[in-house]
């Protein structure tokens, strides 16, 4: 095995060797790895460089048909879903192992795609197949139910796969996401249809052909890269899918749940947009930490995090002070090469997500937030945007309100707890929220009125597989990581047994 990258130089020679050696571009459809059935491409950018990485399938209606027809096939066969939950375990702790020998590459993967720093790629490996141990090891753990019938009759409450279940992903933790979705559905027993963002296919592709490795049987695991509006909505609409599990935006997840309507009710699993509020009450301890963590809450993955803390809520007294510690904070997390192991930001995904993001800012000057750092996009080549903080938001403003998906922070100013509380719950959404106090009775006095799916006290994302993922509101309805996922990927079956007397 080649030694681990640790320089900038290691990175580039590894991303050379990589595209040198051929990425893997083809849909993977019942254990092949074909072009789309129309012979249709989509291009992939490097958006730290503007190099085109590779032309890679993109897949349309007939590619879902064919993938469907083969999940539903590996699925009715028992292969898989009929194995012993411990066999099962052992082949998905394969795939994990063939992962962490390939997590340089996987990790480079996401890197080139979709430009965040490679040493935050490498992080995701480790959340990546960490998820795909804890679900693995879970599963022949889990057991079933025995009613509390009377003495005439037996009740049996039975878990078992739903089927063909598949999985749309966003690019902004390709891989990770990814891991969140199909690990546990695997597990469960069901078929997975995996559908990247048509921004960053290449570490499903090439997961793939992991999977194939470990011995995931034919069928059970495909990857269809492509568009939303084409393979995404196809998978969505069709009769013979049972369940979406989604990660991405608010939008497309309304557009999901009604094409199950239009279609077959098939289960739909969200994990939507945020905007998440950060509370900062004067008691807290040591605020040098705690503008440390809200900037990195905020600039961390360039802002494109779906729980980044965008709304900083701080106590008016400490307020002129503690935003003057975070712009020294954001001052040190510029975006730099994403080879760079030392970079702290990279570029933003691609043209259409950086002239958004630039947008918002022109729009917090135009609506009177006092734009204090950053605000100017770097000169290129590449697409980065510098940690941009607004002081004096207001909820009326659209950089208070709507989700930016951006290192760009607002921080707005509050008096009373009671002021706090309604600010952070004055949001479409319910994802995420952070609390920093000292005083135990307002931690858990807020920490119950705050309408979020996960609240981090005195840290910002510190969590690990054991604590369920998800939101409230339109921050959706699903819920990633712990046992708790595994039980969105089965259904329950109730068998009533007469006895004789
Ligand atoms: P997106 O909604 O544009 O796309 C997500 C996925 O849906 C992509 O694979 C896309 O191709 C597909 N898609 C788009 N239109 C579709 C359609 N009509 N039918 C079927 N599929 C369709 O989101 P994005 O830009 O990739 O990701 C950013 C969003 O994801 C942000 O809103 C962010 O908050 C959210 N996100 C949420 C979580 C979470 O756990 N809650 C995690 C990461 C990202």
């Amino acid at each position: 095995m080649s030694p681990a990258p640790t320089t900038r130089a290691d990175w580039q020679a590894l991303a050379a060797s990589l595209v040198e050696q051929g990425l893997e571009t083809r849909a993977y459809i019942d254990d092949a790895f074909v072009d789309a059935a129309d012979g249709a491409t989509l291009t992939t950018i490097n958006p730290a460089t503007g190099e085109t990485l590779a032309e890679v399938a993109s897949c349309d209606v007939a590619d879902a048909e064919a993938a469907v027809a083969a999940a539903r096939r590996a699925f009715e066969g028992g292969e898989w879903s009929r194995r012993a939950p411990g066999q099962r375990k052992a082949v998905l702790l394969r795939l994990a192992e063939l992962m962490e020998a390939h997590q340089h590459e996987l990790a480079l993967l996401d890197t080139l795609d979709m430009g965040k720093p490679v040493g935050s790629s490498l992080g995701d490996m480790a959340g990546a197949i960490g998820c795909l141990r804890h679900h693995a090891e879970s599963i022949d753990k889990l057991y079933g139910e025995v009613a509390p019938t009377g003495n005439d009759a037996l009740g049996l409450v039975l878990r078992e796969p739903l089927g063909v279940v598949a999985s749309i992903v966003p690019w902004n933790f390709p891989l990770m996401m990814t891991a969140w979705k199909i690990a546990p559905a695997l597990a469960a027993g069901n078929s997975v249809i995996l559908k990247p963002s048509e921004k960053s296919p290449l570490s499903a592709l090439r997961l793939a052909s992991l999977a194939r490795e470990a011995g995931l049987p034919r069928g059970v695991f495909q990857v269809l890269p492509g568009f939303g509006h084409t393979v995404g909505k196809a998978l969505a609409l069709s009769m013979d899918v049972d369940c979406l599990a989604f990660t991405g935006s608010t939008g497309v997840g309304k557009q999901l749940m009604q094409y199950a309507g239009q279609s077959n009710l098939k289960k739909v699993f969200l994990e939507c947009g945020g905007k998440s509020p950060n509370l900062v009450f004067a008691d807290c301890k040591d605020l040098d930490r705690v503008a440390e963590h809200a900037a990195g809450a905020i600039f961390h993955n360039q802002g494109e995090v779906c729980i980044a803390g965008s709304r900083l809520l701080v106590e008016n007294s400490i307020r002129e002070a503690f935003v003057d510690k975070v712009l020294a904070a954001a001052e040190r997390m510029q975006p730099g090469d994403p080879l760079d192991p030392n970079s702290f930001m990279g570029a933003m995904v691609d043209q259409a997500q950086y002239e958004r993001v630039l947008d918002y800012i022109r729009r917090g000057v135009e609506e009177g937030a006092t734009l204090r750092s950053g605000g100017k996009a770097l000169d290129g080549p590449g697409l980065f945007i510098p940690p941009t903080v607004f002081d004096g938001v207001t909820d009326a403003m659209a950089i208070g309100r709507e989700e930016i998906f951006g290192p760009v922070l607002s921080v707005f100013g509050f008096d009373s707890e009671d002021e706090a509380v309604r600010l952070a719950n004055d949001s479409d959404y319910g994802l995420a929220a952070g609390l920093w106090s000292q005083d135990i009775d307002r931690i858990m006095r807020v920490t119950r009125r705050l309408r979020s799916g996960q609240v981090f006290v005195n840290n910002w994302a510190d969590m690990d597989q054991t604590v369920p993922f998800g939101g409230v509101k339109q921050s959706g309805n699903g819920r990633d990581k712990s046992h708790h996922s595994l039980e969105e990927y089965s259904d329950l079956k109730s068998v009533w047994m007469t006895l004789a007397p």
